[in-house]
């Protein structure tokens, strides 16, 4: 059966949708209500800031015509004080922001006086210095922040210091938002077999709040014509957007669209992307209508790309920026439609990085957890079937604090560990490579690597630790290996792919990496680890030194690397600080 609508292009569709986004509306609110409100007047200053000559060190206010010399200290002016006129041959005390007595042109900072019973002396002075003078920050008439900005802790600081107590806003969008499906439990309800959690109807409240708008939840309606129909009815009665998730694509219980057909204008029923094909934009009543497809990564991408457009659109914000990304040497197979892929982006100081999040699949939202951009990848050709290297992506949220050495690794940074500012000089640099097809496909949970993360964490205090994760693949195991040494990573612990099935190639792949073998630490591993358990003499884990790298392969099992890292725990620092004469 073939979908009755004709397939067009996202940017197709966000013109349309533009088309019908109209300016909102503006109402008065309090400034303290303001944060990540669009203000829609200019806001004029309507007295110069500051209103009073004021010190901007505690020092003391002097007339330059007396300095350099010996003054005599005639009272004090603190902040919030008035003081009367200085006289010549005097100085005040004043503290920083305290207006400046009449006659004084000059302020010394403490730091450079000397005082000796109650005679002051004081250096040269130049006219004017460590005075904030009359309307130096802001002047009177002065446009302060202009019409459609957002407003930031700062800008309704600056707002209140010139004591605007209200402001003109637009105004919050009324969103409606329903799920459909006869599967679906309201969070908190028990799940029989085949039913799950509503959790589209929470991310999209989120998604909504995040975006600035007012939320009313119609809650979850059965996959029933007349059900879907009247709570549609009723939410475009009452909201100015509506969102539904589930019931679009081509099954016999999906309604939504018909619905919408019948009741009101369908503008576009079927997009050419992945993931989110079904999506539908609509007009019922007077409300925009976005019908989104169930799977919740399909929700979660088309919010952005169109609800959060109009959104947008509407309340004058910016759009979500477009940039270039450096994707390094991970290959991502395209698709025959046009995807919007989730990526972790970071900036390294010249480019930004982007990793993936891993498996795509449309119900797999641990695609979208921590993305915090949209790769924006082509449709495969039959001259192009994967890409790596630069591509275009929208950014949806700030860009992550991740380090830069992390440049091409397959997942997220959820146990990467390098602080905000740069490493100390003395902490150890430690690169935790699991090694596993299973892993890389996102089948299997890597709980070995987390947990020698964590080990090392304790070992080492004030180590920085690189996580990345390859499949049992020789070239990758190698370039991951040699990216690291060549970083000048001191330590770099493998995990997985060390038996005697024939895609473990991970010992060869260290061998190809390292000059000088350290067969004892192998040894080590056997022998301790058979005391534990008989299988230990099955791993073929090698390990040797590149450069001031040493590499060290463990098994792949947890208890292994458990095992392994306490047998290894007493040797890895000396080892390291050997490496390092
Ligand atoms: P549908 O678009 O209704 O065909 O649903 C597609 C997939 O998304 C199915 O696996 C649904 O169970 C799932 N799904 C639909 N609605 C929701 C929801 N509100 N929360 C989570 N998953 C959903
Ligand atoms: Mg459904």
């Amino acid at each position: 059966m073939f979908s009755k609508y004709p397939m067009i292009e996202v940017e197709e569709a966000r013109n349309i949708v533009k088309s019908q986004c109209e300016n909102k509306k503006i109402e008065r609110i309090e400034l303290i209500q303001g944060l990540n409100r669009v203000l829609a007047e200019d806001i004029v200053a309507k007295k110069p800031f500051p209103e009073f000559r004021a010190s901007t060190m505690d020092g003391y206010a002097v007339k330059v015509q007396d300095c350099p010399g010996n003054l005599q200290i005639d009272g004090s002016i603190r902040a919030g004080e008035a003081s009367n006129e200085l006289e010549t041959g005097h100085a005040k005390y004043i503290t920083t922001g305290a207006p400046l007595p009449k006659g004084a042109d000059a302020v010394i900072p403490i730091e450079e006086v000397k005082i000796e019973n109650d005679t002051l002396t004081v250096p040269q002075a130049k006219l004017g210095q460590w005075i904030r003078e009359i309307g130096s920050d802001i002047e009177e008439g002065q446009i302060v922040i202009s019409k459609n900005n957002v407003l930031g802790a700062a800008e309704i600081a600056l707002l209140a210091s010139l004591n605007v107590r209200e402001i003109s806003a637009i105004a919050k969008i009324k969103i409606g938002i329903l799920s459909t499906g006869n599967e679906l439990k309201t969070l908190g309800e028990e799940t029989k077999y085949g039913e799950i959690i509503d959790s589209n109807s929470i991310m999209i409240n989120m998604l909504c709040q995040e975006a600035g708008c007012e939320v009313k939840n119609y809650g979850i309606v059965k996959d029933d014509l007349d059900l879907v129909k009247n709570t549609l009815i009723t939410m475009s009665e009452e909201c100015e957007i509506i969102i539904t998730s589930g019931g679009v694509s081509m099954g016999d219980r999906d309604f939504v669209k018909p619905i919408l057909e019948q009741e009101g204008q369908v503008f576009f029923g079927r997009l050419n992307m992945k993931p989110g094909k079904p999506t539908t934009f609509a007009k019922l009543n007077n409300a925009l209508a976005f019908a989104l497809p169930g799977n919740p990564v399909s929700c979660f991408v088309c919010f952005y790309l169109l609800v959060r457009y109009a959104i947008d659109l509407i309340s004058s914000k910016p759009e979500f920026p477009i940039i270039t990304v450096n994707l390094g040497s991970q290959e991502i197979k395209l698709d025959s439609r046009p995807e919007y892929h989730r990526v972790i982006v970071a900036w390294d100081g010249s480019e930004f990085k982007a990793v993936t999040t891993g498996s795509q699949a449309s119900s797999r939202l641990l695609s979208a957890s921590k993305a915090n951009a949209l790769l924006m990848l082509p449709k495969s050709s039959p001259s192009l079937s994967s890409i790596s290297g630069k591509v275009q992506a929208i950014l949806v949220k700030p860009f992550s604090n991740i380090q830069p050495e992390m440049k091409a690794a397959r997942i997220s940074t959820q146990h990467h560990e390098c602080p905000h500012f740069a490493p100390r000089n003395d902490s150890v640099k430690i690169g935790i490579l699991t090694i596993s097809d299973r892993v890389s496909e996102g089948v299997a949970t890597d709980t070995s690597g987390p947990h020698l993360i964590e080990k090392s964490k304790e070992l080492f205090n004030g180590c920085c630790t690189f996580y990345q994760i390859v499949p049992d693949e020789i070239e990758r195991i190698r370039d991951a290996l040699l990216e690291w040494c060549n970083e000048g990573f001191e330590l770099i612990f493998t995990t997985g792919g060390t038996g005697f099935s024939e895609r473990d190639v991970t010992p060869e792949a260290t061998k190809m990496v390292i000059e000088r073998e350290a067969p004892g630490i192998s040894t080590q591993l056997i022998v301790e680890g058979l005391a534990k358990t008989p299988l230990a003499s099955l791993s073929r884990g090698v390990a040797g030194i590149k450069g001031r790298s040493l590499i060290i392969n463990l098994p792949g099992s947890l208890k292994a690397v458990k095992e392994g890292f306490e047998i290894l725990s007493q040797v890895i620092p000396h080892a390291i600080s050997i490496l390092r004469t």
